[in-house]
């Protein structure tokens, strides 16, 4: 660890700004990030989003302040760029509950359904999917496919809430998000009673008796832009509390609450100035994907947006 790691906030910031110049980069942060990542990136967004800007941008270099999965995606579709995460530890556990062996079995089990898996999953497993999907256009993915029969990984909450949108037989994974699980119905119910007018938007990661509180079940983009639609002023915000940043630093009018204390993804917060400075001094840590695996999630990729362009 270098010496200039103990530099003040305001001192790292101006650093990261000249560096980012110096080596023509771009950064980005996930809406689940610290609000201090938040503030320094050029574009702040879920997952997808930003691995589409950052396939456009002509920047060189991509800082992605996030997870493991979501510079891998952005890599996937920018090869020629070098992608760079931060926290090189900074992983997604419902991604690390699916492996490439486990997949495998399920596909040989289910040989009639397409695999849709959810962009929250690694490299190796987007290459062995038919099609990728957000939580924002996984019922359009779904309905879009051939096949009658859906083997959805790998989150259980979100192939569970596609199967109450879609005719389509959805088989499901034993994958969840450990931090969307720690919501608890009675959280929700007491926000309310104080809050009576508030609308209730729910991430459909959530667990089925928090969906079955929501308003408005949503991404994380669609719930900016519901948000600023709708003539609500108060919000219970369901998702990771980096959600509410945004959204306050967006609608500074309106009010943004969150039902249960401490909804961190650790993970997310794991990115901090210092390695944001530190990967942009050293160029690291870079994510490297095998040319065969690239290719192939990149099909699934692309067959989601054949299948439902983004706007
Ligand atoms: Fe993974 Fe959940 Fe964290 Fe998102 S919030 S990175 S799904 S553990």
């Amino acid at each position: 660890m270098s010496l200039d790691i103990f530099l003040d906030d305001q001192e790292l910031i101006s650093r990261i700004q000249k560096l980012k110049k110096e080596r023509n980069a771009v950064i980005l942060a996930h809406s689940y990030e610290r609000p201090e990542i938040q503030d320094i990136a050029d574009y702040v967004g879920d997952s997808l989003e930003l691995s589409r800007l950052a396939a456009k941008t002509d920047a060189d270099v991509i800082v992605f302040c996030s997870v493991h999965f979501m510079a891998e995606t952005a890599k996937i579709l920018s090869p020629q760029k070098t992608v760079l995460l931060p926290a090189a530890e900074a992983g997604c556990p419902l991604a690390d509950m699916i492996t490439p062996t486990q997949l495998a079995i399920k596909k040989a089990e289910h040989p009639n359904a397409a695999v849709v898996a959810y962009v929250n999953c690694s490299a190796e497993i987007k290459a062995m999917a038919d099609v990728c999907c957000t939580s924002a256009n996984a019922v359009q993915v779904v309905d879009a496919m051939p096949q009658d029969e859906i083997l959805f990984v790998p989150d259980q909450h979100l192939g569970r809430w596609v199967q109450t949108q879609t005719d389509k037989k959805i088989i499901l994974w034993a994958g969840c998000c450990p931090t969307h699980q720690r919501m608890k119905v009675k959280d929700i119910l007491d926000l309310k009673q104080q809050y009576p007018d508030a609308e209730v938007i729910v991430h459909p990661e959530s667990n089925k008796d928090i969906c079955d509180l929501a308003n408005a079940i949503l991404s994380t983009s669609q719930m900016l832009r519901y948000c600023q639609a709708s003539e609500s002023k108060t919000f219970v915000i369901c998702t990771e509390m980096g959600m509410l940043h945004r959204l306050r630093t967006a609608m500074p009018d309106k009010t943004f609450l969150q039902p249960s204390k401490g909804l961190i993804c650790p993970n997310m917060k794991m990115t901090q100035l210092e390695d944001v400075y530190e990967s942009l001094k050293e160029l690291q840590h870079p994510i490297e994907i095998p040319e065969p695996i690239r290719i192939k999630a990149l099909q699934a990729l692309n067959g989601m947006l054949a299948a439902v362009p983004l706007k």
